[in-house]
């Protein structure tokens, strides 16, 4: 028996097409979502993501605009146009690409981002209203991550899940969701003993560490949901993630590839906070 394979990609694809139908809805009342995109510096990886967010902000209908800053800008000059953005009625979501150069602290940053327009969730109160259960915008990719179990079939309710990774953009977030979607959760860590046995115990095991292909086939329970979030180069210039995809297909229920499993995913729960936080500024849905 082999796992079943979770196409990130459809999945991805259902949910735009989603999207783009509320997106036309809106459009006639007259409501546009729109996203700026905001980019310090010439970083190759960053700019690819920055261009594939204003190319999927295209598709959806939505306005987008996008600022390419130079990589010497100053702090306050960042703080003040994201000020200006914060202020702007056309501009409904608010993404600062990561990593910024050394001289700008990232966390005065995102907390300069007014929480409404937080299409990250990385906002110290978002991130506070995650933890609390309330309403806020999520986190885009563990966002995904619930996302794609779900729409796999895998309910996280009652299950045992693993979540490998406590970093604040994906461990601990993801975690919380899993909880709040009633799972039973462990966090485990870089300094968690006997990490195969405890990964072992899940029915759903989260793969967010940034080690190539860590997790092999006896780290996984037979049938347990395998969700890669790690995005690695190789060598040879090929992506892995951070399960041996080849070692682990044979034992486990459900498993994501990498690349087009959770990374497709990411875009598109940005896309959603962008429709959300569209929908609330105007007070529809
Ligand atoms: P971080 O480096 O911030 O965190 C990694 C976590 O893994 C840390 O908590 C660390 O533990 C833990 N860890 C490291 N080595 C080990 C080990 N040998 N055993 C157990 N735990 C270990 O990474 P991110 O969370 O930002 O990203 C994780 C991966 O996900 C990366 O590959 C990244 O590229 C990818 N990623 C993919 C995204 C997507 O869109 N698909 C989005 C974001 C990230 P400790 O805290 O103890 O140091």
């Amino acid at each position: 028996m082999s796992a079943q394979i979770i196409d990130g990609k459809s999945i991805s694809n259902a949910i735009r097409e989603e999207i783009k139908r509320e997106t036309a809805d809106l459009l006639e009342k007259g409501i546009r979502p729109g996203l700026a995109v905001v980019l310090v510096g010439e970083d190759p990886a960053s700019q690819v993501y920055v261009r594939n967010k204003a190319k999927a902000c295209e598709d959806l209908g939505f306005y987008s605009e996008v600022h390419r800053l130079p990589a010497d800008t100053s702090q306050a000059d960042l703080l003040a146009l994201i000020a200006r953005l914060n202020g702007e009625a056309e501009i409904n979501g608010i993404l600062v690409q990561l990593p910024l150069p050394k001289h700008i602290e990232e966390k005065a940053v995102i907390d300069a981002i007014s929480v409404d327009k937080d299409v990250d969730g990385f906002h110290p109160v978002s991130v506070g209203n995650l933890m609390i259960g309330d309403d806020s915008l999520l986190p885009c990719t563990p966002a995904g991550v619930i996302e794609l179990l779900k729409r796999s079939g895998v309910s996280p309710a009652g299950k045992r899940a693993v979540v490998i990774g406590r970093s604040n953009i994906v461990g601990k977030p993801v975690s919380m969701l899993l909880l709040r979607e009633n799972a039973t959760v462990t966090i485990a860590h870089s300094r968690t003993p006997n990490l195969p046995a405890v990964a072992r115990e899940a029915d759903i095991v989260i793969a967010a560490v940034g080690v190539p292909k860590l997790v092999k086939r006896d780290w996984v329970k037979p049938g347990a949901a395998v969700i890669d979030v790690g995005i690695n180069r190789q060598e040879d210039g090929k992506l892995c993630g951070d399960v041996d995809y080849e070692d682990v297909l044979p034992v486990a229920g459900w498993i994501t590839p990498v690349p087009g499993g959770v990374g497709p995913m990411t875009i598109t729960m940005l896309m959603q906070n962008t429709l959300k936080a569209a929908k609330r500024a105007h007070g529809v849905g």
